[in-house]
């Protein structure tokens, strides 16, 4: 069994920036910028570099980035037959927050083989550090896909989280520490994640041994998201609705949105008995963080939970950023949270 974790350990919520000449910088959906066997060799190198990255700002719980995959849904989506990417369709995703291209379920949708079994056997030979590994999560997915055959999405959903559920079980024995299930579209349709999205979700998880996650964002730091959080109010409660259900799951860990947002940190409270993954790194501004700006959100959070189960983490992935502000920013993370840790070593925060 994993040793307990230490006090206000670090991580990411998943995605990196890929290097320029991988793909092209600060955009979503970036077409890859290499073809064949140069793509495949300038993946493993941007993994990498990405674990190095992470490595040498301190942070504790690494992620391969997500640098072989164009986007976090589709990236799972694109070796599951019964989605039809030829058949692409522009429509309003996250409650028509935003409109993206999105492939066609045209059939029953089955895993005919492991999608990122190479991927996680690389990154796992070339750290020490823990592991992470992100997938997309059921309603995520159904929310990114243009459907033609089931016509209902907790059906859709359901099936696609048997076939998230067998991947994951494969990555988990090849040696990852946590599998993380990126749940965006959970903070968008909470009457859904109440009726069939947390039941989609441990149905994803189910038998896992490792550290099980699940990242409620309010998206990625691009246009659409930051005018939407603009109508959203000066308290986000988002999170009010869902963090019992969660609290009730069977999943271990609840990565979240803190920095610069209206969310209340009492919130969190809700996730009694859970790991809480507090973003400290906001990935909607270029404006890196100061360690004891990060330390100052990792304090407000100690209020509601216990130094072990507390983690410093990225507000959402930092796909869309440039990579010396990603880079920046990881390391005043890491350097916030050892201020913090510094000070429950001398006995400062009494619980
Ligand atoms: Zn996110």
């Amino acid at each position: 069994m994993n040793p307990p974790a230490p006090a206000v350990a670090t991580t990411v919520a998943g995605s990196l920036p890929k290097p320029s000449w991988l793909a092209r910088p600060q955009v979503l959906w970036a077409p890859w910028q290499l073809a064949g066997e140069q793509l495949a060799e300038g993946k493993r190198d941007a993994v990498r570099a990405a674990l190095k990255m992470q490595e040498a700002a301190g942070i504790d719980i690494v992620s391969d980035g997500e640098q072989s995959r164009m986007h976090f849904v589709h990236g799972f989506l694109q070796s599951i037959e019964g989605v039809d990417f030829a058949r692409m369709k522009r429509i309003g995703i996250r409650a028509d927050r935003y409109e993206a291209d999105c492939p066609t379920v045209t059939g029953p949708v089955r895993r005919p083989r492991p999608v990122h079994a190479g991927e996680v056997r690389f990154a796992r030979a070339n750290t020490d550090r823990k592991l992470k590994f992100t997938l997309p999560g059921p309603m995520t997915m159904v929310d990114t896909l243009a459907d033609e055959h089931y016509r209902d999405r907790a059906a859709l959903g359901l099936a696609l989280a048997e076939l998230l559920n067998a991947e994951a079980l494969e990555l988990a024995a090849l040696g990852v520490d946590v599998i993380q299930f990126d749940e965006p579209a959970f903070n968008v349709y909470m009457g859904e994640v109440r009726e069939w999205g947390i039941a989609a979700l441990e149905r994803a998880a189910a038998g896992l041994k490792c550290a099980t996650a699940v990242h409620i964002c309010y998206g990625y730091g691009i246009k659409a998201n930051v005018d939407w959080k603009k109508t959203l109010g000066g308290a986000w409660r988002q999170y009010e609705a869902t963090f019992p259900l969660l609290a009730k799951s069977t999943i271990r860990q609840v990565s979240l949105e803190c920095a610069n947002s209206h969310v209340p940190m009492a919130l969190i409270g809700l996730l009694a008995g859970k790991d809480v993954l507090v973003g400290a790194i906001d990935v909607a501004t270029d404006a890196i963080e100061t360690p004891e700006q990060v330390a100052a959100t990792l304090r407000q959070a100690l209020q509601y939970v216990k130094p072990q189960h507390l983690y410093g983490c990225t507000n959402c992935g930092m796909a869309p950023m440039a990579r010396p502000v990603a880079e920046a920013k990881l390391r005043a993370l890491a350097a916030g949270a050892a201020i913090v840790r510094a000070e429950l070593e001398a006995g400062q925060h009494k619980g």
